[in-house]
């Protein structure tokens, strides 16, 4: 019986430390000077060789077996290159190979900032194949500043499957980096200043903390716990107009980022009043979306980076439906339109008011429904923080109907699979006539006035109101 016992427990131990070492064990070293990055990479299985996305094999140098770090064997079979993927001989179990980065960013990057590099990991990070396991890296880089995408896990960092939605970017070097806390979570943020513009670390700092505070407003926490965060300065002397932030986007590649261009003159307050960041960081409320439906993931941003600077106050409720049916308008202006399923067929430029528009009616539509039907006790921030709960940050690639299905689940009020079979196949704008009426929106993008005694006039003060003020 105690021999029993005795190999029970080591069983049980040797299952768990499967588990807890269920990973591929990677080490980056940076070179001091920018110039290589060393990988050591010892997978779980091996043998299913080793793959990266935008990696060309021919550009790896010293590329060597390694014999498994915990013994004392010394020369082992080298590895092999066929169809684009590295493969370990039968007995290797892990790889070293050094990637040029200095090489490689003096082709590929026009704007070099002194004393920083920038590269992605996706053109040298080669990970196994294997869907569902983990890789945990060790990163070494003395005395520099790090970003990357891989969020944090023990004294490394901890890559899972994603969507692979673009390009992750890494940057080492000299530059400014600062952790912000919000909400559930810390803004992983590097201020990446060019050679002709600086800038401000607390202003730019201040105008992150406050327009992710308008996501964290909507279920009470950053729907991804630790994004990273890419500021890059951009020249914008002589500009007298235009956005601050004139351009942002996300990328999901090892981790998920929010990568903003911003000009470093303006004041906090034209920040403040801007609604790129807001845009961009309500991307993060939902998982991928295949990018054949962008309308779902532009429309439910869209939607909300309204909603939200309106619960801030940037803009007045006039202002915001006027802002809303502008944009209705000038989506519903496009001739001969496409179903919004059917956008990815035509011109991204043609139809981009019709693929940004459509899905924020929609989010409209199914917001409005779920305090309807559940007279206030249900709102599409409600059912969104579910799904936070439940599936993000998620490591695939979703569909709209998987989406929407998913959502319908995660409330008692089935409102989101509806409007799917109503409005995506459908071509043109989702009609908003009747549901403007109910909430007592009248006019159009020049004079709104709101109907008061109008039957849902209720829901259009509590959309505009943050969950507190509504409570
Ligand atoms: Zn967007």
């Amino acid at each position: 019986m105690r021999a029993f016992l005795v190999s029970s427990a080591i069983g049980l131990a040797l299952v768990f430390a499967s588990s807890a070492n269920a990973a591929h064990r990677y080490r980056v070293a940076v070179d001091p000077e920018h110039r290589w990055v060393d990988v050591q990479a010892q997978p779980e299985d091996p043998s299913g060789g080793l793959h990266a996305r935008n990696g060309d094999p021919g550009k790896l140098a010293m590329l060597a077996g390694c014999a498994d770090p915990g013994s004392s064997e010394q020369a082992v079979e080298p590895p092999v290159l066929r169809g684009g993927r590295i493969v370990l001989p039968p007995g290797v179990s892990c790889i070293t190979y050094r990637y040029p980065l200095e090489q490689m960013a003096r082709r590929g990057q026009a704007d070099l900032r002194p004393r920083v590099m920038v590269s992605s990991p996706s053109s040298w990070l080669w990970l196994p194949e294997a869907p569902g396991t983990q890789t945990q890296v060790e990163l070494v880089a003395p005395g520099m500043a790090v970003s990357v995408p891989w969020p944090r896990f023990e004294d490394g960092y901890r890559i899972t499957d994603s969507p692979e939605s673009s390009t992750s970017v890494a940057v080492f070097g000299e530059f400014n980096q600062r952790d912000i806390n919000v909400a559930g979570g810390t803004l992983r943020v590097a201020f990446l200043d060019s050679a002709q513009a600086r800038l401000d670390i607390d202003k730019t700092s201040r105008w992150l903390e406050i327009t992710a505070g308008d996501i964290t407003s909507v279920y009470g926490r950053m729907p991804n716990p630790q994004p990273q965060v890419l500021v890059w300065a951009v020249d914008g002397r002589g500009r007298s107009s235009g956005s601050p932030i004139p351009f942002g986007n996300v990328i999901r590649d090892t981790g998920e980022s929010v990568q903003f261009f911003v000009r470093p003159d303006p004041p906090l307050t034209a920040y403040l009043a801007d609604w790129t960041a807001t845009h961009e960081f309500a991307h993060l409320l939902l998982p991928y979306v295949r990018s054949d439906q962008k309308w779902i993931s532009e429309g439910f941003a869209g939607y909300y980076q309204n909603v939200l600077l309106a619960r801030r106050g940037v803009y007045t409720h006039e202002q915001v439906w006027k802002r809303l049916l502008r944009s209705f308008a000038q989506a519903q202006a496009i001739r001969n339109p496409p179903s919004p399923n059917g956008t990815a067929d035509r011109s991204f430029w043609e139809m981009r008011m019709l693929i940004y528009w459509s899905g924020a009616a929609v989010a409209l539509h199914a917001d409005t429904r779920l305090r309807e039907m559940s007279a206030g006790a249900e709102s599409l921030d409600s059912v969104l923080g579910r799904l936070q709960a439940c599936c993000l940050p998620s490591r695939q690639v979703w569909s709209g109907e998987a989406l929407f299905s998913k959502l319908d689940t995660l409330t008692e009020y089935p409102v989101f699979m509806d409007l799917y079979r109503e409005f995506s196949d459908r071509n043109g704008m989702p009609s908003t006539d009747k549901l403007m009426d109910a909430l007592g929106v009248k006019g159009d993008a020049e004079t709104v006035l709101f109907d008061d005694d109008a039957r849902l006039a209720w829901i259009r003060r509590a959309l505009m109101a943050t969950p507190d003020d509504a409570g």
